[in-house]
This record gives structure tokens, C-alpha cells and sequence, in this order.
């Protein structure tokens, strides 16, 4: 079975659903190199305290870092039946320091055409008062324009608008569309395509993971 998996797909295109699904199918982790960062740095980890000096900057934490504090995760004893790697990595160089530290099984490659992440996520709407996201399409209030938890009014992000979705997803093509090369060219890239906006989730963890058998 392929199980050290790295996940590649636009924002908005469901790694981090399908990821978690697939965690609880198959009983390996899900690593999330942010979530990793950031409990490093709650945790004031050595390399945590390096980390923060960056990000109190608001400077992108180097990369050297990051590999340091994914090796360590990837040692971990759960991870001995494999991984899936979610946001990481981003860039050539990134993919090639993954390359020194571990081996890749498998890179599922989610792709989703524009149109349907812009519906999906201009169809988010959050709760000013407690946070709790909802989906104008998947996930409604029951009453609109009111948190169903706690009565408070819905808003709309600023980052899900259309035009900004538009800007970030040109931001990833760009940014990704070399890396997804790199792995193509390597033979161990599936495309994944999901080109419906109300396909079950269920529907593509199941393909993903009958891939990775
Ligand atoms: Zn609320």
C-alpha cells in the first residue's frame, strides 16, 4: 500500500477534509507543517523559540526549520505505517530537502476548476459572535443570516469574496504548478478531479484511497 502520501490542491479544494477522513480510515496521521509550527512554538520547543522569531516578525519561517520540525514528527512511532502530508511542501527546493528526510509513496494532486472553489468558498459565512462556519450550499443556518449556536449575526470573510479567491488561486497555480511537474515527471502523481461542487466527500476519499491500495 502507497500510505506516506503528500496532498497538493488549491485552497478550498478539501485537503484538509479528505485528509482527516482518510486518517480515520487507514489510522494514519494527518501533518499539517502550520499546525506543526504552531504547537512547536506553543510548546517552546527549541526549535519552536527560533520559529517564533519569524513569525512575531511576520516573516515566513525558513525552511531548514520546517524540515527539522517535520523530521522529528515524522519519527514519531504513529507515522511508522505512513503519513499524509497536507501543505507541504510548496516549492522545488522544499519538495527536494522532503526527498533527504523521507520517501514518497504517492502525491494526490486535487484538482478543481475555479469556477467550483469560488462557489465553494463565497458560500462561507462565519459567525461574527462565535466563529462557527457555515455553507450557504452544504452547510446552511436554519435561519438566515443567524448563527444557529449562538444567535449572532453571519458575515462573509474578506479572504472569501470572489475577486481575492481569484487572486489566491492564481497565487497557487503559480506557485505549485512547477512542483507538480516535478512529481508528475517522477511517476508518482494522480490527478484527482473533482469537478462538481456537491460531489460527497465520501465519494472522493474513497478514490483516493483506492489509489493508494
Ligand atoms: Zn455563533
Amino acid at each position: 500500500m502507497k500510505t506516506r502520501v503528500i496532498f497538493l490542491g488549491p485552497p478550498g479544494a478539501g485537503k484538509g477534509t479528505y485528509a482527516s477522513r482518510i486518517m480515520e480510515r487507514l489510522n494514519i496521521p494527518q501533518i499539517s507543517t502550520g499546525d506543526l509550527l504552531r504547537e512547536a512554538i506553543r510548546n517552546r520547543t527549541e526549535i519552536g523559540i527560533k520559529a517564533e522569531e519569524y513569525v512575531s516578525q511576520g516573516k515566513l519561517v525558513p525552511d531548514d526549520i520546517v524540515i527539522e520540525i517535520l523530521k522529528q514528527r515524522l519519527a514519531k512511532d504513529d507515522c511508522k505505517n505512513g503519513f499524509i502530508l497536507d501543505g507541504f511542501p510548496r516549492t522545488i527546493e522544499q519538495a527536494k530537502a522532503l526527498d533527504n528526510i523521507t520517501h514518497i509513496d504517492l502525491v494526490i494532486n486535487l484538482v478543481v476548476p475555479d469556477e467550483i472553489i469560488v462557489k465553494r468558498l463565497s458560500s462561507r459565512i462565519i459567525c461574527k459572535r462565535c466563529g462557527a462556519v457555515y455553507n450557504l450550499i452544504t452547510l446552511p443556518p436554519k435561519k438566515e443570516g443567524i448563527c444557529d449556536k449562538c444567535g449572532g449575526p453571519l458575515y462573509q470573510r474578506e479572504d472569501d469574496k470572489p475577486e481575492v479567491i481569484m487572486q489566491r488561486l492564481d497565487v497557487y497555480k503559480k506557485q505549485t504548478a512547477p512542483l507538480v511537474e516535478y512529481y508528475r515527471n517522477r511517476g508518482i502523481l494522480v490527478d484527482i478531479v473533482c469537478d462538481k461542487v456537491d460531489t460527497p466527500p465520501e465519494e472522493v476519499v474513497d478514490r483516493i484511497i483506492k489509489i493508494m491500495r
